[in-house]
């Protein structure tokens, strides 16, 4: 088995004709039937319909058709995407038996670019969790070791780029879902500027934070892709009109001169590993001995971030999930469905509908989040939650007076036990008090691997930029990735362990 390359490497070849689109996708299709049994990064493995996709490409590729940026690169999608004809479950029982009868604008844009599509990942039920373990599929383990979580909300297509199933993958993040994976699985992960990628098509978790980004295997990689997917889109009302500089941009251009500060509160955060602190500090002197300006900056409100999260992203799901009633999509309840005895009325085909195709993590943001917006409580939880908001975006604004851009941690430690979190929720929630900010505030972030733990495992650090900045995000990134220490590379990669 040959070992994987990147993006660049494979669609530069593809486009050339060095290498076939089909014998790529097959190197990876091997990949995936001899590991995907331990991984379980996939929902749903779409062998037949990536084979068709990579001969159309070779196809091309023959006739002097240009193939796209991405020719012949397998991607694997998270399954809270939208995919024509094929099964979009977003991990829950709820949506059994739907297919969405349109492709979100993301994959619209990746299949005219040329990627070819080997799968639809496993995360948590409706995005909500940090360790893929809320699934109604059962948990993804992390490629490094599959005793470990390989976090979430995106931990399939975290592994699936971890363990070489496929160089490029999407995922969503709301508070963190593509960051904290990333570092668990060591990948680069990236959330664009709220706005920059079309939501079309992604189902909704929270909508006011929710945004699609690249996964990869290093930085350029991830700014090609992110390259691929933003830009205007009319059916989506909150994607923004103008275009980010690309995100490759400055990429090579180094650090020299650039201001960075180090976010004091999330280099505190609570139940931060001294490790993760101490790859924090090797990462912020590495920038400086590189040219950077490097300097601690404080972001007050950062602190009240993971409270205020925890209020709008469960009301705004209440409200999302609304639409799952058993009429419009997937589940029924009753005895066709296989979940007792047939409903008496409609009111109680809702009831057992909701009860049967929810797992519990679902109905739990569900009842916080009509908690939080119901009468009398609104202005004390959801309304205090949104003033925070507010706060925090001054507070960035007055740190990027004086910083290009911030440092931070992605998770507080490197992937735990599967398991070791799910009887306490709060333990599970604390793991994105780092991400949650940029969420809160629209802004871009992105994990990049720097070195592992003393455990063997990998863990990353996060580069924060101000609204747009995603060219100077990634120069930074780029800059952070030429100066880490060895990252841990899976054993299905190549790696040892
Ligand atoms: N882990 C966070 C949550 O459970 C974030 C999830 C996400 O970004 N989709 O809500």
């Amino acid at each position: 088995m040959s070992a994987p390359t990147t993006a660049r490497g494979i669609a530069a070849e593809v486009r050339s004709g060095a290498r076939r689109a089909v014998d790529v996708v097959e190197e990876h299709l091997v990949r995936i039937e001899a590991h995907e049994g331990d991984v379980h990064a996939f929902n749903l493995v779409l062998a037949d319909a990536a084979r068709a996709q990579a001969a159309a490409i070779d196809e091309a590729v023959a006739a002097g058709r240009p193939p796209g940026p991405l020719a012949g690169v397998p991607v694997a999608l998270k399954d809270n995407l939208c995919t024509r004809g094929i099964p979009t479950t977003c991990s829950s029982r709820i949506l059994e038996g739907w297919k969405p009868p349109y492709d979100a604008t993301v994959v619209q844009r990746l299949a005219a670019a040329g990627a070819v599509f080997v799968g639809k990942t496993n995360l948590d039920e409706f995005a909500m969790g940090s360790s893929t373990e809320n699934s109604a599929f059962g948990p993804t383990a992390n490629p490094h070791d599959l005793s470990r979580v390989p976090g979430g909300s995106s931990g399939g297509s975290a592994a699936a780029v971890a363990a070489g199933f496929a160089p490029l993958a999407l995922g969503s993040d709301t508070g963190g879902s593509i960051r904290q994976p990333a570092a668990l699985c060591g990948v680069v992960g990236a959330k664009p500027t709220y706005g920059l990628v079309s939501r079309y098509g992604l189902v909704a978790f929270a909508s006011s934070l929710d945004q699609i980004g690249p996964f990869a295997l290093d930085v350029a990689d991830a700014a090609l892709l992110l390259d691929v997917l933003a830009g205007p889109d009319r059916r989506d009302s909150t994607c923004l009109a103008e275009t980010a500089p690309s995100a490759s941009a400055r990429l090579g251009e180094g650090v020299d001169g650039l201001r960075i500060g180090v976010v004091r509160e999330l280099a505190d955060a609570e139940g931060l590993s001294a490790e993760v602190r101490g790859r924090l500090t090797e990462a912020a002197d590495a920038l400086s001995a590189a040219g950077a300006k490097v300097a601690e900056v404080s972001i007050p409100a950062a602190v009240y971030g993971l409270s205020a999260y925890y209020l709008i992203a469960p009301a705004e799901a209440s409200s999302n999930l609304a639409r799952y009633d058993g009429v419009r999509y997937g589940l029924r309840a009753g005895r066709a469905a296989g979940t007792g005895d047939d409903p008496a009325d409609v009111s109680a085909m809702y009831t057992q509908t909701r009860s049967a195709g929810f797992g519990a993590e679902v109905k739990r943001r569900i009842m916080l989040g009509t908690y939080a917006l119901s009468a009398g409580y609104y202005d004390a939880y959801y309304g205090k939650a949104q003033q925070v908001r507010t706060l925090m975006v001054r507070d960035f604004e007055a740190a990027y007076r004086d910083f290009d851009v911030l440092l931070a941690p992605t998770a507080p430690g490197t992937a735990f036990e599967l398991g070791a979190k799910t009887a306490d929720p709060l333990t599970m929630y604390l793991n994105d008090v780092c991400t949650i900010p940029s969420n809160l505030v629209g802004h871009p972030a992105m994990s990049v691997p720097f070195g592992g733990g003393s455990d063997g495992l990998p863990l990353g650090v996060q580069v924060l930029a101000p609204a747009l900045g995603e060219a100077v995000m990634f120069q930074v990134a780029a800059a952070l990735e030429a100066c880490a220490p060895p990252v841990p590379v899976s054993p299905m990669r190549g790696g040892s362990r």
